[in-house]
């Protein structure tokens, strides 16, 4: 994405298999270190002592953890679609809509390229 230098040769929307995979690739690296660092957070605020086994003095732990656990768990929501999406591409079924097979237009792969829903059926 840093080397879209608007080149003529290329029209915006041709994306070629390498560059889809090697985006999607690039976007699970992310996730999983985003994830690794959202664990090792939580692993060091607790001190080495499981979620919910301290009371009180734990409490804005606990409070401050319920927003990493709902980042962690977008962030894993996000991993199943990017392996999903690899998965498709993979299968030859790319670019294709998982819920009513209608082709994600180009303009939505361009911004999400790990898209596997059209924008009717995604959430
Ligand atoms: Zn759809």
């Amino acid at each position: 994405m840093a080397f879209r230098v608007g080149t003529t040769m290329e029209p915006a929307g041709e994306r070629s298999d390498e560059e889809l995979a090697a985006s999607l690739v690039a976007r699970a690296v992310e996730i999983e270190t985003k994830m690794a660092e959202i664990e090792a957070a939580a692993v060091t605020a607790a001190g080495g002592i499981g979620f919910g086994k301290r009371v009180g003095e734990g409490t804005n732990i606990a409070v401050e953890r319920i927003g990493e656990v709902a980042v962690h768990d977008r962030l894993i929501a996000e991993l199943v679609t990017v392996r999903r999406a690899q998965a498709k591409l993979a299968g030859g079924s790319e670019g294709r809509c998982d819920e009513c097979g209608v082709e994600i237009p180009p303009e939505r792969l361009e911004v999400l390229p790990w898209a596997v829903r059209c924008v009717n059926c995604a959430d």
